[in-house]
């Protein structure tokens, strides 16, 4: 099932789309609850509420699945092989002391107001990077909450997954050692189109893309991935209990901008796009802050 966040009327609503109908069906659920998207049905755990009557797709606006994480986005760095490897050969990497290939998973967060829905303009700021990257990913939806869950049974706690883009200052991200900053700029992290329950793709082997003004830059496979979704739950959930609608970035494959030479940075004007098999397509255009 795929299920979208959307607004319509002026209201926030959580629907199932039928992309071959081009049709989306909204939950009947009340507004405290379609205020964290999909968050709402990941909560609960299976049980899903009646439908409303269907809206055209192109008559409502899609958002951001969930439109503001209830807290930091989780996500992984490093976790494709030949990603990990440019990105220790670039010199931007703080964390390369400890290898191309990281011995456990690298996490680190982005704050929840980074969060934008597609078609929304990523805001580049050359008074504060001069060094801004796409990054495709897998995102993970936590549907069950759990603490130090294992790796056998972290499907049971995964409701969903959706795209995102960790776009990143390349720069702050070196400057300053830990990546908060740098992955946490304003309008940082694209999401959606929308969601799909976690029984809708294989998730082991699923195609991954990126295209920046239509040239494929990113072409990957989460079976490439060095750490699999079990064992970045599993590690990040070892202490740190995660509850419902919390989401897990699963890392990005070779092909960022910073992994040429010389790198290729985004610039105004320039449309990115993230496509994931069985999920659909996440574009984006980047645009200079006005002061
Ligand atoms: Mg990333």
């Amino acid at each position: 099932m795929k299920v979208a966040t959307f607004s319509v009327g002026g209201e926030r609503r959580v629907g199932v789309v039928d992309a071959s109908a081009g049709t989306v069906t909204p939950f009947d659920l009340p507004s405290e609850e379609t205020r964290d998207g999909v968050a709402a049905l990941a909560r609960r755990n299976g049980a899903l509420p009646p439908l409303l009557s269907p809206y055209p797709l192109d008559r409502v606006a899609l958002e951001a699945p969930i439109p503001r994480p209830l807290r930091n986005i989780f996500c992984v760095g490093k976790n494709y092989h030949e990603h990990a490897e440019e990105f220790s050969r670039s010199g931007f990497d703080s964390s390369a002391a400890a290898g191309a290939i990281p011995k456990h998973p690298i996490i680190f967060s982005k704050v929840p107001e980074t969060v934008i829905a597609g078609g929304a303009p990523v805001v580049i700021d050359p008074e504060v990077s001069t060094a801004i990257d796409y990054e495709a990913e897998l995102a993970v939806i936590i549907g069950k909450p759990g603490r130090s869950i294992r790796p056998e049974d972290a499907f049971d706690h995964v409701w969903g997954y959706t795209a995102v883009n960790d776009v990143t200052a390349r720069d702050l991200q070196s400057r300053h050692s830990q990546w908060l900053v740098g992955k946490s700029q304003d309008t940082f992290c694209p999401m959606g189109p929308w969601a799909v329950t976690r029984d809708e793709i294989d998730i082991a082997d699923t195609g991954i893309r990126c295209l920046i003004n239509g040239e494929v830059r990113q072409s990957s496979n989460t079976r490439l991935l060095i750490f699999d979704i079990p064992t970045i739950i599993a590690t990040i959930s070892a202490g740190v209990t995660l509850r419902s609608g919390d989401v897990i970035a699963t890392g990005t494959p070779a092909g960022v901008g910073i992994g040429f030479d010389p790198p290729r940075y985004l610039k105004p004007g320039d449309v990115m796009r993230v496509e994931i098999d069985g999920i659909g397509v996440l574009e984006n255009p980047v645009r200079e802050a006005v002061h």
